[in-house]
């Protein structure tokens, strides 16, 4: 783990890149921020997590380190130590942790809840939704701390760097880190309900788009060529055919404009 600080004092503002390892955006934006001469009128502290998988490429090195928060400083895996070195650095902070997906090129914000926090910062930022997780926190960087989730795009691809730099940007200027102004703007959020399994197969294709609304009785995926129908309306999130082992995604229902 790699932690800068920029600005005198003790940080209540963070930024977290590189929690997975195979996601390499918001550390190359971190990276290409903190190589300018930033000046800043509050501390802000940028953590670069997981510099172990970041070094090999892949997700993790012995587990998922956000289904490891708040972690355990004497556990055998490295992740969940990884994870309680981060909870003690951001224990205290409103912190911004930098994600990618295989499921969609538009960057969202991920919440753990919509407060004030989230009401406050979302529609400063150049995302296309903010989801809630709901009951799907277990183990998340939300288990350390005030945080919201960015994903910033689709793995490896240049405009999500792009994204995450300007989206850090402007978290930092909402949060009077950085001087200047944000612009408003409305921002749908979600809710997830439930993750969409997937069995065991040898090829997967999804029809749905994300964020967008499939109807009772509409094919939105397939395993093996046989369809799957959606039993009711729902809006997916994270939906894509590889991106995780066990579900497509997670279904959503659309609850709110911020
Ligand atoms: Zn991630």
């Amino acid at each position: 783990m790699r932690v800068e600080q920029v600005g005198d004092g003790t940080p209540e503002i963070a930024v977290v890149a590189g929690i997975h390892g195979d996601e390499p955006c918001g550390v190359r934006a971190v990276e290409r921020l903190l190589d300018e001469p930033l000046t800043v009128d509050r501390p802000v502290k940028f953590i670069v997590a997981n510099e172990e998988a970041l070094d090999r490429g892949e997700r993790f090195v012995d587990t998922d380190l956000n289904r490891a928060f708040p972690g355990e400083s004497t556990a055998d895996e490295h992740e969940r130590r990884l994870a309680a070195a981060i909870t003690a650095e951001i224990a205290d902070c409103l912190t911004l942790a930098l994600h990618s997906t295989q499921s969609y090129a538009e960057p969202f914000a991920v919440v753990n809840g919509i407060d004030d926090t989230a009401r406050d910062i979302c529609p400063q930022l150049s995302v296309a939704a903010v989801v809630e997780t709901s009951e799907y926190i277990e183990g998340r960087i939300f288990a350390a701390g005030r945080a919201i989730e960015i994903e910033a795009g689709l793995q490896g691809s240049d405009q999500a760097e792009e994204n995450a730099l300007r989206i850090i940007r402007e978290f930092l200027t909402a949060t009077g880190v950085l001087p200047g102004d944000t612009m408003r703007r409305d921002v749908p959020a979600y809710k997830l309900l439930r993750p969409i399994d997937k069995e065991q197969a040898e090829s997967y294709e999804v029809f749905a788009e994300n964020f967008k609304r499939v109807d009772a009785g509409e094919p939105f995926a397939a395993a093996d060529g046989e369809e799957l129908t959606a039993e009711d309306d729902f809006y997916p999130v994270l939906l894509s055919p590889y991106g995780y082992a066990n579900v497509f995604g997670y279904a959503a229902e659309k609850i709110d404009t911020l």
